[in-house]
């Protein structure tokens, strides 16, 4: 094994007015610290000469001294707590570290950055966080000028810690590191320090480190005591906080993305451990194909590098791109790579905790490639310092190979800037338009501000400009859809075509914004604002692939690639505000229902104002309303006034009569259920719901099992997916966790005083799951007018437990949609779940389940092949010795003709089967016909989705059941479906509105005279 100092008794001298104390400070080597680390690592094929010793230094403490064991020690984790008063200490006693607090989580616990480099760029901090921040943004700097700063600049990387909690290793090995880039005086260490300043998150998810050191250490001591779950990792979602780089609704994503934003790190490098033993992030491609190219050799070259370096030593193990694809944007490290930087990732093999074990690994783990040359083995004792070994090693590998090309990284980073910079001229498209008549100005508003979150730079026209038609603007999402044909049939290119032909010349009203592609971050906002092609044949996608936000939060788009609107007059505008307040005269007060989310805020904020909704569109003062528009016909003026302004919604006040029939809006009480395995799909519904300031209980399964009388307590039971389908998914909701043993409590106690935060759920034991009576309780909930509302899988529940009739849910059979936006049409715009909206709107879907809704009578549609026979596959059949009789030929039915179709010869005692015709289940939703399906991503065997109702409105005794096939909450980003849920609570008690009560549809068997002639 190659050394690279053998040196390791080093002097330094630092006066005592920069170090805080005084005399001379010494580094020895800590030999006893490195015994331990020998007897910790399994085999010496897991470790390098950069980690097997620590050097001792007299003035700052070692991880030991403060945290008592070595880092990597067997059985033992720290909490945050302890973590960051270690590299406080750190910051207190060395002058080559700084600490930085960049903010609190949900729960309140901070986050930190520190920081370390050699002492003179500590103290020049500032300038070099400056010269980034230029680099950043080269508008109006000269070549020249660039490469002077690039000269002068130091590249910044950014080690991150556990996003994911279970993954336990890296907050130990950032505290090693950290320590160890501030003492070591090899030149390997002093060339990292000298000419790169290293940044290091150590928890990334804080509360859930806390709450899985909790959980580990309960086990260390009562091993024999039944295991926890790890019910709640963060505060709302487990391993979707590295899904967040599009919604930015949690802290951790927040705080991250400013930290960025101030430093501009070259490299965001977050460190998770599933993999064995270490892979290292490239992908196999589709890559994000909004990045510019210049970032994909980047993570080739740094992974090669890294790899080498670790195999060279005779490692076992490190490989690369076999592993995750690249293509969505929304991890964490995202915030890089969206951003012009690099961002990457590691996965080392972790034991969810600082267990020694053997770990017998599957042949598809062993298996030499091209691209694993040298793989990890089938068996092996593996321990946490091994874990801790190979995340150091190659990470000061990676920060090695970055300070010893400072220039060409920060010259790649300025150059990624430029470029992103000059894609409005160049590459295009030229801007994107959100226009000022958008009728849902509150998500437009929403939408802008998340880009600005995001330092996306938005403007405003202040003129009508108007493109002619000759230069292409494609409006994307929402009420229109013509997109540039990416399945690239002969015939879609003729419609798009025509579809331009047809188009005038686009006017775009004065006071539209207008987010051009001439400034730095302009690659983020089009990746966002675009549709993906994902192709079948590719490798199968790590995650969504589609997700353009426009469609999915209903705002309207604009892709204009004419340059010429880059030169119209705007102005940049700040944080984006909608005007709102009551205007007119007199004591009705009417709120068009746009389906903007913030009106389902105001029905709760004035919770004591009764307020109506309206059944029909209807007319007052000249103004046009929306079914569902909220008709107030006693409230204070005042108080409304505030409401509206405060939420940005426009309030008509008239003298007039409403001449429209309406029934009340409720406010109803609404539980969000969860159970205690798994709490991450509920948790993206908890954050839409507070960051609207719309109550609910957060209940648990087992809960719904023990309270007889759900219906005293609640209005509306909201069962997010929880996993499981068909009759295995039945069997794990009513069994939930395992009767065995002691009872669990998920409580605070001293030896978990983590487990509960305010906003999470408790109880005196967490086993039992929905149980028979849990799922007989929600049988009487629905039956005595609750509304039950299941989405995606959850969907399964109520139908297999026989609270819906004439509905089927099933798993799709050969269908792969892995995560798409795909469009669906409002069939009943009489329901109350359909207030607001136009008449198609895209969602967000994901693999199922399938709907479907019949009598059961009847041939369900034409059969899809024929008999073997003479002729051909068209042809009839002639049978022999008898006269031809021509088969019947089906009627052409709609898909809602054909869910409600009883044949006429069907005898009375079948028809008895059959519910009332008001108790008939109500498609409100439907997807799209195959051909119109998909707007991004990627779908395969999309028949069995197509056409097939979304969202069923399903009467069962005086209450409801409304399934969901898609998500309507989803990760911060489907904001255009929320109100299909907020419409269905807010009129749980009024879902009967606009039904049809009109019989069974009967469409007559066609006759003989449509058949062909032969
Ligand atoms: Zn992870």
């Amino acid at each position: 094994m190659k050394r690279i100092s053998g040196i390791v008794l080093f002097i330094c001298i630092f006066c005592a007015s920069s170090f805080g104390q005084s005399g001379q400070c010494t580094v020895s080597d800590y030999a006893e610290y490195g015994k331990k680390i020998k007897e910790y690592t399994t085999e010496p094929f897991f470790i390098t000469e950069l980690v097997d010793h620590l050097p001792l230094s007299s003035c700052v403490p070692p991880p030991d001294t403060f945290l008592h064991h070595i880092i990597g020690a067997p059985d033992i984790l720290d909490y945050n707590k302890d973590i960051n008063a270690y590299m406080r200490l750190l910051a207190s006693k060395s002058p080559r570290v700084k600490v930085f607090g960049i903010g609190m989580s949900e729960e309140g616990r901070e986050m930190l950055a520190v920081v370390v480099s050699d002492e003179e760029n500590l103290a020049r901090l500032d300038r070099y966080k400056e010269i980034n921040r230029r680099l950043a943004d080269p508008r109006g700097l000269s070549e020249a000028e660039a490469q002077k700063l690039i000269a002068e600049g130091k590249p910044i990387y950014w080690a991150d810690g556990s996003i994911h909690s279970p993954e336990t290793g890296s907050p130990e090995m950032l505290m090693e590191m950290a320590y160890r880039l501030a003492v070591e005086e090899t030149p390997f260490i002093q060339k990292i320090r000298k000419d790169s300043i290293v940044m290091i998150t150590p928890v990334v998810e804080t509360d859930g480190h806390d709450r899985m050191v909790d959980v580990y250490l309960h086990r260390k001591k009562h091993p024999t005591a039944p295991p926890y779950p790890l019910v709640w990792w963060g505060h709302y979602v487990a391993h979707d906080n590295n899904r967040d780089s599009l919604g930015m609704k949690l802290a951790l994503s927040r705080n991250m993305l400013k930290t960025f934003l101030e430093w501009h790190p070259t490299v965001m490098h977050d460190l998770h451990e599933s993999v064995p033993y270490l892979y290292i992030m490239t992908g196999t491609g589709p890559y994000n194909a909004w990045l510019d190219p210049i970032v994909i050799s980047e993570w080739q070259q740094m992974a090669y590098y890294e790899i080498e370096e670790m195999t060279k030593r005779g490692v076992i193990g490190v490989w690369t791109h076999g592993f995750y694809d690249g293509w969505a944007p929304n991890y964490l490290l995202s915030i890089a790579n969206n951003h012009n930087s690099i961002g990457r990732f590691y996965e080392t093999f972790g034991n969810g905790g600082a267990d020694t074990r053997v770990r017998t690994l599957p042949a598809d783990a062993t298996s030499r490639d091209w691209f694993r040359p040298n793989p990890p083995l089938p068996k092996v004792k593996w321990s946490a310092r091994n874990n801790i070994n190979m995340q150091e090693s190659a990470i000061l590998f990676g920060m090695h190979n970055v300070a010893d090309n400072g220039s060409q990284f920060l010259n790649n980073f300025y150059l990624k800037s430029r470029r992103s910079v000059e894609k409005a001229r160049k590459e295009g498209p030229a801007a994107w338009v959100f226009p000022a008549n958008d009728s849902r100005p509150g998500e437009q508003a929403s939408l802008l501000s998340l880009l600005e979150l995001q330092g996306v730079e938005i403007h405003r026209t202040e003129k009508e400009f108007r493109i002619p038609a000759s230069a292409s603007t494609t409006e994307s999402p929402a009420r229109s859809r013509k997109r540039d044909s990416a399945d690239g049939g002969p015939e879609d290119k003729k419609a798009v075509e025509a579809n331009e032909k047809k188009t005038a010349e686009t006017i775009i009203p004065a006071g539209s914004y207008v987010v051009r592609m001439d400034q730095p971050y302009s690659r983020l906002a089009d990746m966002v604002l675009d549709t993906q092609y994902y192709n079948p044949r590719d490798p199968r996608s790590y995650d969504d692939t589609g997700w353009t936000l426009g469609a999915l939060r209903n705002v309207r788009t604009m892709r204009v690639t004419d340059v010429s609107i880059l030169d119209a007059p705007m102005q940049k505008v700040g944080a984006i505000e909608v005007a709102g307040g009551v205007s007119g005269e007199g004591n009705t007060y009417v709120v068009n229902h746009n389906t903007d989310n913030s009106l389902a805020t105001l029905r709760f904020l004035l919770s004591t104002v009764p307020m109506d909704a309206a059944e029909e569109p209807f007319e007052v003062d000249g103004i046009k309303f929306k079914a569902g528009s909220f008709v107030i016909r006693k409230a204070d003026r005042k108080a409304l006034e505030q409401a509206s302004k405060e939420l940005g919604l426009k309030v008509h006040a008239t003298k007039s009569e409403i001449k429209v029939s309406t029934h009340p809006l409720a406010v109803p009480r609404v539980a969000i259920v969860h159970n205690w395995q798994s709490t991450q799909n509920d948790g993206w519904f908890r954050i839409a719901f507070e960051s609207l300031k719309i109550p609910y209980t957060y209940v648990a399964d087992t809960r719904l099992r023990e309270t007889s009388n759900l219906r005293q307590s609640f209005d509306v039971i909201l069962l997010p997916p929880m996993g499981g389908f068909g009759p295995s998914g039945l069997n794990t909701i009513i069994r939930g966790l395992p009767m065995r043993g002691t009872p669990l409590p998920w409580k605070n106690s001293a030896d978990t005083p983590n487990f509960v935060a305010q906003g999470l759920d408790s109880t005196d034991d967490i086993r039992g799951g929905l149980g028979y009576s849990g799922l007989a309780n929600l049988e009487q909930f629905v039956r005595e007018g609750g509304l039950l509302i299941a989405v995606q899988s959850s969907a399964a529940l109520p139908v297999s437990a026989a609270m819906t009739e004439m509905v089927n849910v099933a798993e799709p059979r050969a269908m792969q949609a892995p995560g798409s936006v795909v469009l669906s049409t409002i069939e009943d715009k009489k329901s109350p779940i359909a207030y607001g909206y136009d008449d198609k709107l895209y969602i967000y879907f994901r693999q199922g389940p399938v709907i479907t809704v019949s009598t059961g009578m009847g041939n369900q549609g034409p059969p899809e092949s024929r008999a073997s026979g003479r002729g051909s596959i068209s042809d009839p059949d002639v049978i022999q010795g008898r006269p031809f009789i021509a088969q019947e030929k089906e009627a052409k039915r709609s898909p809602r003709e054909q869910e409600l179709y009883i044949p006429e010869d069907t005898p009375d005692n079948a028809r008895w089967f059959l519910p009332a015709r008001e108790a008939f289940p109500r498609v409100v939703l439907r997807f799209a016909p195959e051909k119109e399906l998909l707007l991004s991503g990627m779908i395969t065997a999309s028949n069995e989705i197509a056409d097939k109702p979304a969202v069923v409105d399903v009467p069962h005794g005086k209450g409801h059941v409304v399934l969901f096939a898609n998500n309507p909450m989803w990760r911060g980003e489907t904001n255009g479906s929320f109100f299909l849920v907020f419409n269905a609570m807010l009129n749980y008690d009024h879902l009967n509105a606009g039904a049809s009560t009109a019989g069974p549809t009967t469409i007559p068997v066609a006759t003989g005279e449509d058949q062909e002639e032969y």
